[in-house]
């Protein structure tokens, strides 16, 4: 009798789990970590038409999407919002008078061009979770913005880049041009994105000076969500 009891305990003690689950993933609407943090934001009723901030700060991510036709002014070449266009060259003209070559790779990237990159990160990764790690939804990427540049080192790019002395060049230098190390390591529950070295994102100085020199400090984390 009293097996029977805990095995229905153990039984309703796992379906409150499970519905737990549905919950949290029904909640952030993707199949990322439940985990991300909660922020007010009210845009739902005008359809998300621009994009969430707090405290005069731009955040998207799972929980706080954009709409697919929201376009930001960009500048050329390397398809950044003015300012941050301005502050990437800036940086990179002083990461080569330090002898070292950050190599530009995505700047902006589209709604549309968003839910492709997801489609071919799926084939890539074998799942939609397995790429939900790496690539944002459309409509939660950060490169849809302008404000989000994905860099590499001449011969290495991707996780390689952690390993490059350009890598360590921005982990001293990016904040004082205002970007940030946007999915720090270990940080994946906060920000909804594995690590990934290569993606810088432009906060303007003020805001990036905060985060210093080696930050592992997420976005989220600075603007209260944690
Ligand atoms: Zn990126």
């Amino acid at each position: 009798m009293r097996r029977a009891i805990v095995l229905i305990g153990a039984l309703i003690v796992g379906l409150l789990g499970v519905w737990g689950g549905v919950q949290a993933l029904a909640s952030t609407g993707f199949g990322q970590p439940g985990g991300l943090p909660v922020l007010p934001d009210d845009r739902a009723s005008s359809g998300h038409a621009r994009p969430f901030e707090v405290n005069g700060v731009v955040l998207v991510n799972a929980r706080h999407p954009v709409a697919p036709e929201y376009v930001p002014e960009l500048a050329e070449p390397h398809q950044l919002t003015p300012a941050a266009h301005r502050a990437y060259v800036a940086m990179v003209k002083a990461a080569k008078k330090a002898g070292r070559t950050i190599v530009w790779r995505v700047g902006y990237r589209s709604y549309d061009t968003q839910a492709e990159v997801l489609a071919s990160s799926i084939e890539t990764r074998g799942s939609y979770r397995a790429a939900l790690a790496y690539t944002a939804e459309p409509g939660c990427s950060e490169h849809q913005l302008g404000l989000a540049v994905d860099i590499a080192a001449p011969k290495a790019r991707g996780l390689a880049f952690a390993d490059t002395q350009e890598f360590a060049w921005m982990r001293e230098h990016a904040h004082e041009y205002g970007f940030i190390l946007r999915y720090p390591d270990g940080k994946s529950d906060i920000t909804g994105i594995a690590y990934e070295p290569w993606h810088y994102r432009y906060l303007g100085v003020d805001h990036a000076r905060a985060f210093g020199p080696w930050s592992s400090l997420t976005l989220e984390e600075y603007l209260g969500g944690r």
